[in-house]
């Protein structure tokens, strides 16, 4: 591990030899610590086919471990501080393309046809925790071409993408997350395996979308509003958090002979409900 970013020696010498200041604003914290660099990898099942969808490589820490396991990778930077520091750090490979700009700005689709021949990416990332969401469901949603995702994310976040029915946990995000992709979080990670250590507790998980969601449901957009109403409220029952929402114009009466017929108690809140019952739930309703 010698010559590589990885290497906490190494990373203070490159960000001395550049003059870099940790952006707070762009959610900058490298990763310094080999397990957990040996775990992503391992985690995200890159082999000499594929093409990566680096999104912030910072300095190149991980990008020099992409590089040498992936055939392809296209890494993605906003600041613009940090590309001559790539220029230098990834300089032993020639497997590697950087782009200046924000990856939510960032066509998927149009970048697959250009960098990949319109084959799907594995995305790989340390991702800056204050847009970790709108990354993530921007992805799921749009119906980019990624085969997975494995991301580091803020602890709290990985158990609330991968949580079930029941828990504190379970919400809007569970469900949409589980919706397009199969979360399985691989490992945590303490503040010290970065540099500067973040405020919080971090984890690795591994998004594998599907190729078909794993419910079907009349009315997709539907489903997701019932699903934010159920959980914007969470102490209330599904009955007044759905009827009380003011984007949706659907009657108690509805609601109540809906749960009926799928055999709910009309107490029932929404952090129960499994995705299948919110399909269900939705289809009757939007009848
Ligand atoms: N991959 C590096 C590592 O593991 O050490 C850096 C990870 S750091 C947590 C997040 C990186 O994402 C930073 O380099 C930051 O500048 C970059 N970034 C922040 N917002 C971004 C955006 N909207 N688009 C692309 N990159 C972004």
């Amino acid at each position: 591990m010698d010559g590589y970013l990885v290497n906490p020696k190494n990373t203070i010498e490159i960000l001395k030899k550049y003059d870099i200041h940790f952006q707070k604003k762009f959610g900058q914290n490298f990763l310094i610590d080999n397990h957990v660099m040996d775990k992503i990898i391992r985690t995200a099942d890159i082999n000499n086919d594929d093409c990566v969808l680096e999104i912030g490589p910072g300095i190149g820490t991980m990008t020099q471990f992409l590089c040498e396991n992936a055939g392809q990778v296209l890494a993605v930077e906003i600041d613009n501080n940090l590309i001559p520091v790539l220029k230098d750090t990834l300089s032993a490979y020639d497997n590697v393309k950087v782009i200046n700009g924000d990856i939510l700005k960032q066509d998927i689709r149009e970048l697959s046809e250009t960098y990949n021949n319109g084959k799907p990416f594995k995305v790989v990332a340390n991702l800056p925790y204050y847009i970790t969401t709108p990354i993530i469901m921007g992805i799921l949603e749009n119906d980019a071409p990624v085969d997975s995702l494995t991301v580091m994310v803020q602890k709290e976040v990985a158990e609330r993408m991968q949580a079930g029915p029941g828990g504190k946990d379970y919400g809007a995000l569970s469900l949409a997350v589980q919706y397009y992709s199969e979360p399985y979080l691989a490992a945590n990670v303490p503040p010290n395996c970065f540099m500067p250590r973040p405020g919080v507790g971090s984890a690795v998980i591994t998004l594998k979308k599907y190729a078909e969601p794993p419910v079907k449901v009349n009315n997709k957009k539907l489903m997701f509003d019932i699903i934010k109403a159920s959980f914007q409220q969470r102490r209330k029952t599904l009955i007044n958090s759905i009827s009380n929402y003011s984007g949706l114009n659907i009657q108690k009466e509805s609601v109540v002979s809906a749960l009926s017929e799928m055999n709910l108690s009309a107490q029932v809140r929404g952090e129960v409900l499994t995705l299948e019952q919110f399909a269900e739930l939705s289809d009757k309703l939007g009848k």
